[in-house]
């Protein structure tokens, strides 16, 4: 697939979030505008009661705690320091936990896993600097987008790999079940893909030169690349994406309230703060 096939991709599975969540708003508009018309005494708060009832209960796994999958290797977005889960998800979650009056306990687990635990209730919400795509939409749904990434390619400093296009019958590296994963299968041949648990270990495979290159999300890059000597990114990106949160099918009423939550924290300027405090302007 060629690169602006990828953005067209990712825009359409954006879209899809955008339309999905348009269509929840406006059944939930006009509910509420239903309960005005049959109660001209309704107050502001009826009204949002009914909202709130027409996406159902909100459904905790635990009673009193969200709890949240991650994969706790990609850094700035979720990393440990001091034994503590830290990054930019974790103190996401933990002000969406705040305004759900209810405490975050984050399980560290292997990126495949995630969506899977979200399906089965086994947790309550995926926040992993997960890319949304139009195939795990088939799966669970995503919130509101909370962040832009670029999938990009990381080389030796010396490598022959100038460009996208010269990773051709080339060895990559990437993070197994991540959408670098996905595309480098897809466009290379999965006979040309290493994969890997963590992205630091396909980062170290490039290093002793088990792999030509290493596709992965732009921010956990910058971090390895400064982590070891001798290795570059490649200006030309490989495909742009949207992180959202990963929520089950089954479970409208906590999308709603994280995308409410998330609304909030764009507006006050939080979600830029934190993004600020990680990721610092140049
Ligand atoms: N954004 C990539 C994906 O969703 C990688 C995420 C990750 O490794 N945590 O597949």
């Amino acid at each position: 697939m060629t690169k602006l096939k990828r953005i067209l991709a990712a825009v359409c599975a954006a879209a899809m979030v955008m339309a999905f969540a348009a269509c929840d708003s406006k059944d939930t508009a006009s509910d509420a505008a239903e309960s005005t018309q049959s109660s001209v005494a309704a107050s502001a708060d009826e009204n949002k009661a009914t909202a709130d009832e027409a996406a159902g209960e909100i459904k905790l796994s635990t009673d009193g705690k969200l709890v949240m999958a991650t994969n706790a290797s990609f850094p700035p977005y979720e990393y440990y320091e001091n034994e503590k889960i830290v990054g930019i998800d974790a103190e996401v979650a933990e002000l969406i936990a705040q305004k759900l009056g209810v405490e975050l306990e984050i399980k560290d687990m292997e990126f495949g896993s995630i969506i899977g635990a979200v399906q089965t209730g086994a947790v309550d919400m995926g926040m992993a600097g997960m890319t949304v795509t139009e195939d795990r939409l088939k799966t669970i749904d995503f919130s509101d987008s909370y962040a832009t990434a670029v999938q990009v390619v990381i080389v030796k400093e010396d490598s022959e790999i100038a460009s996208v296009d010269d990773l051709e019958g080339k060895t990559v590296g990437v993070q197994e079940n991540t959408t670098g994963d996905i595309y480098a299968s897809d466009d290379l041949g999965e006979e040309n893909v290493k994969r890997y648990n963590k992205g630091n270990d396909a980062v170290a495979a490039l290093a002793s030169g088990v792999v030509d290159a290493v596709i992965i999300d732009n921010e956990p890059a910058k971090s390895f690349v400064a982590a070891n000597d001798g290795l570059k990114i490649l200006e030309t990106s490989y495909a742009d994406e949207e992180y959202a949160i990963a929520v089950s099918k089954d479970n409208k009423a906590l999308t709603e309230a994280i995308n409410k939550a998330l609304a909030e924290l764009k507006a006050d300027g939080s979600l830029d703060a934190i993004v600020e405090k990680y990721i610092p302007a140049e």
